[in-house]
């Protein structure tokens, strides 16, 4: 039997894709949504395991950033989006905000 390294796959709990981490995925490239498993970003030191909200997106194209708030304990981080995040997810995200704002 040998040991595989499956730390970074994930199921979404919010859609439900399977997410096949490349070491750098931590969040859903469908909805966006993640998971609070960080204290600081990529030492899964969090015991939290709450799901991350994605609140809003900044940058410009192609640096997006999305900014996260965990629906159980508040934190909030940011991550920079992966190339194969959902292009209409960032939009709706952006959209989301922008209608919020007015
Ligand atoms: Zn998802
Ligand atoms: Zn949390």
């Amino acid at each position: 039997m040998s040991f595989k390294r499956t730390i970074e796959d994930f199921i979404c709990e919010k859609c439900g894709t399977h997410v096949s981490g490349d070491g750098y995925t931590d969040h859903c490239p469908s909805c966006l949504w993640s998971k609070h498993v960080d204290v600081h970003p990529g030492d899964r030191a969090s015991t939290c395991a709450g799901a991350m909200e994605p609140t809003a997106v900044e940058g410009t194209t192609p640096n997006y950033v999305i900014l996260y708030r965990c629906v159980r304990c508040g934190h909030t981080h940011r991550v920079k989006i992966h190339t194969l995040d959902s292009a209409d997810a960032i939009v709706a995200l952006a959209d989301k905000r922008a209608r919020a704002a007015q």
